[in-house]
């Protein structure tokens, strides 16, 4: 299950001389019999020196140097041994003083991502008693957990991220300090827990994964307002959602775009929100002022503390605008189906699939949709030699 590009760079480091392992969450998961979706590689090499030995390889990062080896279709990571202070309580903010492998192993968040395994010796390094976590399904800080979440708040959402995709048990300690922690979540990055959450919906677990979120009493300070509503009547619809879009990646390997994953997670507020405001109003609602509604309700959702890049967020808001151009608010009686030139309608289609998994009855419309949509593809998408040469003259003149 080891990626042959991985497995070559360590032993290439490993024949000029330096130590290299395969490090953290690869490992985890090797020991756990799953297939590593990244590889890390930890090495005594120093980036620069690493950069002589691989002509694919990009330096990258100016605080902390990190090696990029880059293959047709994947970057590998190659990561010098750092060290860290796990005594001191104060949030880190820089992390890049080189260190020995043990010292490595001892800044890493959690036992079970904290071993280094050796392809070519075949063998495992733990410093941290990772084995024995990984084979009694425990999850435990490395050092005190009060000091390692205080020190990086990311570290508790990675907690419940590892006890909603393994369902290990939390060891009690480290789930007392994640209660009485769990405020000071707001202090870490917005990126970086966007990311995790980004990387949760991706995951085929993102329904246990909000839930657990819920239970820990920590989605209330990222997602304030996902998580009144999850106090309501929409919950079910809402984790519904969820179950649609884990079932299609998890079990018909599909890989869903961003902001339909995104958008999955707003569309039962929305569409709460949009019929209050206009489900008893006779006639037609624009998709201009729908358009205007789903960007309040979205800002309201993800802005507080979150923040979407700007195209990530105008994807999922065009996304949300286009599904009642498929299921109007008030429907008229007949409709003509006509594609949009928008980019985004394909990924629109593939939130109105996740709905029609969720709503039964909106199957027939998906059906129609996409059939017009295959066609209007086939249709305009190729462009005939004829047609480019005119344009060619048209520009000349
Ligand atoms: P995933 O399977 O989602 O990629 P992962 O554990 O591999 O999970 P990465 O973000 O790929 O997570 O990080 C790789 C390794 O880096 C981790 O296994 C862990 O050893 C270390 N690490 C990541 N984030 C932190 C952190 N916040 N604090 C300390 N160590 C971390
Ligand atoms: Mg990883």
């Amino acid at each position: 299950m080891i990626d042959p590009d991985a497995y070559a760079v360590v032993c290439r480091l490993q024949k000029k001389g330096f130590d290299a392992y395969l490090v953290g969450g690869s490992v985890r998961d090797l020991l756990l019999g799953h297939p590593p979706k990244d590889v890390d590689i930890s090495t005594n090499a120093r980036p620069e020196e690493i950069k002589t030995h691989f002509r694919n390889c990009l330096l990258i990062g100016r605080r902390f140097r990190l090696a990029h080896i880059r293959f047709k279709n994947k970057i590998i990571e190659v990561a010098t041994f750092r060290s860290g202070d796990n005594s001191s309580e104060e949030l880190i903010v820089r992390d890049n003083t080189w260190g020995t492998e043990q010292e490595d192993a001892m800044r890493r968040d959690f036992t079970l991502n904290g071993l280094y395994y050796d392809p070519c010796k075949e063998e495992i390094l733990d410093y941290v008693d990772g084995v024995n976590a990984v084979s009694q399904n425990q999850i435990e800080t490395i050092g005190d957990p009060y000091l390692r979440f205080k020190q990086d708040p990311v570290r508790m959402l990675r907690l419940v991220k590892f006890r909603a995709r393994f369902g290990f048990n939390i060891e009690e300690k480290t789930r007392q300090a994640l209660i009485d922690c769990r405020h000071e979540i707001l202090k870490s990055s917005p990126a970086r827990i966007l990311e995790e959450l980004l990387r949760m919906l991706e995951s085929g677990h993102s329904r246990q994964f909000i839930h657990m979120m819920t239970d820990f009493g920590l989605l209330k300070h990222i997602l304030p307002k996902l998580a009144r509503t999850l106090e309501t009547d929409l919950a079910d619809k809402t984790y519904s959602f969820l179950d649609e879009i884990d079932r299609l990646q998890k079990e018909e390997n599909r890989t869903l775009h961003r902001s339909i994953l995104l958008a999955s997670l707003v569309m039962p507020q929305l569409d709460h929100h949009l019929s209050l405001l206009y489900g008893s109003k006779e006639g037609k609602v624009t998709l201009e002022t729908i358009h205007k509604e789903t960007r309040l309700v979205t800002d309201e959702i993800f802005f507080p503390f979150l923040q979407l890049p700007r195209r990530l967020c105008s994807e999922m808001q065009s996304i949300l605008t286009s599904q009642y151009r498929f299921t109007p608010i008030n429907r008229p009686t007949s409709q003509v189906l006509r594609i949009p030139r928008n980019p985004e309608f394909k990924h629109a289609l593939t939130l109105l699939d996740v709905r029609s998994g969720v709503s039964y009855e909106l199957r027939d419309t998906f059906n129609a949709w996409s059939e017009i949509y295959q066609h209007h593809k086939a249709k305009n998408y190729v462009p005939t030699p004829r047609s480019r040469y005119y344009k060619k003259r048209r520009k000349r003149k």
